[in-house]
């Protein structure tokens, strides 16, 4: 068979997902798998188990990160590393993180059944706690990017007391440094889309350009409490009726643009009484876009719209911005592999960008990127009824298998 013709094997990449998600099982097809829980190590465990035949080392760092190598012909060469994270959301499903690392076992399998060595050595990592459901801010893939110490994410506290080091201990995954002669030429992510793109426009596979940057911002609205009955409509300073201006002004602003999201999910009213009027509002947006200007350009015409709405209904206002993380932009010669891999294969595809985060995006800060979407059912992710079928994730994985199998090359 011609290099160019391999396929992976879907229905044992679709058992091995299925058994997988017998870890943590949980009601309607979902998964609770949170990191560093039992469930995690266990996993954790079922996957060592499935891929020591395939590698020539193992390696976990001291975050938990789980790195398994399979050697090239040619040492001297860096190696290539791919996958993504075992852990769940608390109530998660069958296939966000989970199919990014047992896609890159199917292709060890693949290669390995078909007696084919690669130039360069190749590697799957199961970054730690991706999701942060459980400890936050820990992600194991920031620790191997260089944007938290090793000692941050040890030390770090779940809401429930539970402590990371501890945990860490107690599932037998914590390591030592890794060694510094490795070195890492590509990282690729498969990862389902979380969104509902290719489905709507019938695609099988999205070429990810990069991931949009993210503003959250808690605005606090300050009025005047009084009789709801009492104070007329012209004299009042209800901080309820000013934020659902803002967050109708906000909206429409962003309909009249190309790109961007908001979202407000969270408020608290004071004193949340049905016959008083709303003396004071603290509600969270979060606003996203794939691009800087964008993002600095919602963040002006949001504050102003704060600020001269507030003044309308006789509010003072607060903005505090809580957390900035600028937009990813993926390595171009990585979209241009995963590209030609998606055409080479008669795969309907298309450049998109990703609406959420991901470990991929850590990893872009120090080594050259690139990430592979699937689709998903109705969009639908951390959650239960994420779904995915066997023939889409087929070719998700065989996109990776030779997109991998080109930066393998000399
Ligand atoms: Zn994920």
């Amino acid at each position: 068979m011609k290099f160019n013709e391999l396929t992976v094997n879907s229905s044992r990449l679709w058992e091995s997902l299925m058994e997988m998600a017998e870890i943590g099982k949980a009601p309607e097809n979902g998964v609770s798998r949170p990191a560093l829980s039992k469930e995690d190590g266990k996993a954790r465990d079922l996957l060592t188990e499935w891929i020591k035949p395939f590698v020539d080392e193992m390696m976990v760092d001291e975050v938990g990160n789980m790195f398994f190598i399979k050697h090239g012909t040619n040492s001297d060469l860096p190696i290539v590393l791919s996958g993504s994270h075992l852990d769940t959301q608390l109530h998660g499903g069958r296939f966000d993180g989970v199919l990014g690392v047992l896609a890159v076992l199917e292709v060890l399998r693949t290669l390995h059944e078909n007696q084919i060595l690669l130039d360069h050595g190749f590697g799957l990592v199961n970054w730690s706690n991706e999701e942060e459901a459980r400890f936050c801010p820990a992600m194991g893939s920031a620790v191997f990017s260089g944007k938290l110490s090793s000692e941050q994410v040890l030390d770090c506290r779940a809401s429930d007391g539970s402590h990371y080091g501890t945990c860490l201990k107690q599932i037998g995954y914590a390591g030592n440094q890794l060694p510094s002669s490795l070195k890492v030429k590509a990282y690729l992510e498969l990862h389902i889309e979380q969104g509902p793109v290719l489905e709507n426009e019938n695609l099988d596979i999205g070429v990810v350009t990069g991931a949009q940057g993210q503003m959250t911002m808690d605005v606090t609205l300050q009025g005047v409490a009084g009789h709801a009955g009492t104070v007329p409509m012209r004299l009042r300073a209800d901080a309820l009726a000013c934020a659902s201006e803002i967050i109708s002004q906000c909206r429409s602003i962003l309909l009249k643009k190309e790109d961007g999201v908001m979202t407000v999910g969270t408020m608290d009213v004071e004193p949340n009484s049905r016959s008083t009027i709303p003396s004071k509002v603290v509600f969270g947006m979060d606003i996203r876009s794939p691009h800087s200007e964008s993002l600095e350009q919602l963040k002006n015409q949001f504050t102003e719209a704060i600020s001269s709405i507030s003044q309308k209904h006789h509010c003072t206002n607060n903005v505090e911005i809580r957390s900035f993380k600028p937009p990813t932009e993926f390595d171009d010669s990585c979209i241009e592999v995963i590209e030609s891999a998606a055409k080479k294969l008669q795969y309907g595809y298309k450049r998109m960008p990703s609406g959420a985060f991901h470990d991929a995006c850590m990893v872009n800060e120090i080594i050259p990127t690139g990430m592979i979407f699937t689709p998903c059912l109705n969009g639908i992710s951390h959650h239960p009824s994420e779904y995915a079928s066997q023939e889409q994730l087929f070719k998700g994985v065989n996109t990776l298998l030779h997109s991998l199998s080109e930066l393998c090359r000399k």
